[in-house]
């Protein structure tokens, strides 16, 4: 694991280095500390990490987060207004990510990193402090395609796909939505029918809507009935396979918010895919929901790295900006009300995603505790996002003030991978045993 990310880390401290990325990197390692009030000895308190969360990282964990934060300022952070502007994803992202160890960075073998759940999730709160929308594009190659085939493939799909993906050379996507059914999978349309002239093929006949990744991916996990049966069956369809006018993609344009990713449609008419393409075991709606559990899980951290950026952004600004009297911003109680909730809600998100990543690598983690992290930490991340906006004034309409960004972006964290109102049945379900969904 080491190896893979100590080649990395020279480069980055090259004096290449951006100064912007220089000052964030010096504050990380010597965090500012306030005069503490309370005694004149004894710890101080860290705005940046009130409750001390990295005292429960491993060494490991804690080098793989550094190599992915100093990643994300110096690489990403530079490209990503004029990414959002233009509404266009850079694909040699995936392949940076790719070089570094930092795609599936939680699975074992096939070139992956096989590091824990919370440096999985570190990586992806690294990636969204910078932006929402380039996590967006790693989650669904990590955690919804890579993670699915680890865990549902079999050892021809594994070693075919993996370690292209897990090097950035293949993009994956992932289509369960379809445009009448979202919240509702179970119900979706797209059918998988035997080919009637060639023994081992299905045709896949439907269409997926708002999916990441989809107009630039090179494996399309797709999820279909089968004709046969009506269950629900994952395949994997290869772009570079599929004869012309049988599987169009064409990109959703124009989004209000995460513009830096790219997101599409799947259309498949009568698309030839490979029996072989198909998970053999996995039968309903556990395919996609396994899937979209690890992926929620690294939401779940990823929104507090959103949040943090605004924290700090805000924080700078209430103490730059000066009204009234020459006084700054930060002196008032109204505007250090906000950055006191906004980082109260960061620090026990934080908390409570590295609880359950640890339990989810004891095999102790339920879905249901996955919905309460994905639920509260992206509703609490929009929500003080959204007051933080405030304290930037007309300035918060300037992109370059980058708190606007993460509030459009942070309001579809909250919507997909299962609207919070559907977070909130899941749990209500488990809280009362009575199933309120339909
Ligand atoms: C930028 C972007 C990227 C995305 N990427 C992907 C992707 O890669 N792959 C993929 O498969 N999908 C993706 N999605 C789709 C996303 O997962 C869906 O938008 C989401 O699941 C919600 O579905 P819907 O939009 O159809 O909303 P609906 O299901 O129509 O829901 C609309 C509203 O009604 C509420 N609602 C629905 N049913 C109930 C109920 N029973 N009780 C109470 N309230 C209810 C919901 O909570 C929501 O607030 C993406 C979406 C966006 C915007």
């Amino acid at each position: 694991m080491e190896a893979m990310f100590r080649p990395i880390i020279p480069r980055l401290r090259s004096p290449r280095l951006s100064q912007a990325a220089r000052l964030r990197l010096k504050r990380q390692q010597q965090p500012q500390r306030p005069r503490n009030y309370a005694s004149s000895s004894g710890p101080t308190f860290d705005w940046e990490d009130p409750l001390v969360s990295k005292s429960l990282l491993t060494e490991e964990e804690l080098a793989i987060s550094e190599t992915a934060e100093r990643y994300c300022q110096e690489r990403l952070l530079p490209r990503v207004l004029q990414a959002y502007r233009d509404e266009n994803y850079d694909r040699a992202i995936l392949s940076e990510m790719g070089e570094l160890g930092l795609l599936g960075a939680n699975l074992e073998g096939y070139g992956c990193a096989g590091a824990s759940t919370v440096a999985a999730g570190l990586i992806t709160r690294a990636v969204e402090r910078v932006d929402s929308g380039y996590r967006s594009g790693m989650s669904v190659q990590s955690s919804l395609v890579m993670g699915g085939i680890h865990q549902f493939g079999t050892t021809e799909q594994k070693e075919k796909f993996l370690e292209p993906m897990a090097r950035g050379q293949l993009l994956g996507a992932f289509g369960l939505t379809e445009p009448n059914h979202g919240s509702d999978p179970g119900s979706m349309e797209t059918t998988a029918r035997p080919h009637p002239t060639k023994s081992g093929y299905y045709l896949l006949s439907g269409a997926k809507t708002w999916i990441t990744n989809s107009p630039i991916a090179d494996v399309l996990m797709v999820w279909a009935k089968l004709a046969e049966t009506g269950k629900i069956r994952g395949f994997l369809v290869e772009r570079s396979a599929c004869p012309p006018g049988t599987l169009e993609t064409p990109a959703i344009k124009n989004k209000s918010a995460l513009r830096a990713s790219i997101t599409g449609m799947i259309q498949l008419d009568d698309c030839p895919v490979p029996a072989a393409n198909m998970f053999p075991d996995v039968e309903g709606l556990r395919g996609p929901f396994s899937c979209l559990n690890s992926a929620r899980y690294g939401i779940a951290l990823g929104v507090m790295g959103a949040l943090e950026d605004s924290i700090a952004r805000a924080r700078t600004y209430a103490l730059e900006r000066r009204q009234f009297k020459n006084n700054p911003l930060a002196k008032y109680q109204l505007v250090q009300k906000k950055l006191a909730d906004a980082a109260t809600d960061a620090a026990y998100g934080t908390l409570a995603a590295i609880q359950v990543g640890r339990l989810k690598d004891e095999g102790k983690a339920t879905p249901e505790m996955i919905s309460m992290i994905k639920r509260q930490n992206c509703d609490r991340a929009l929500h003080n996002t959204r007051v933080l906006q405030e304290i930037f004034g007309g300035n918060a309409a300037s992109d370059e003030y980058h708190i606007g960004r993460h509030v459009a972006n942070l309001f579809v964290t909250q919507t997909y991978e299962g609207q919070s109102d559907i977070h909130s049945l899941i749990l209500g379900r488990a809280i009362t045993g009575v199933q309120a969904f339909a």
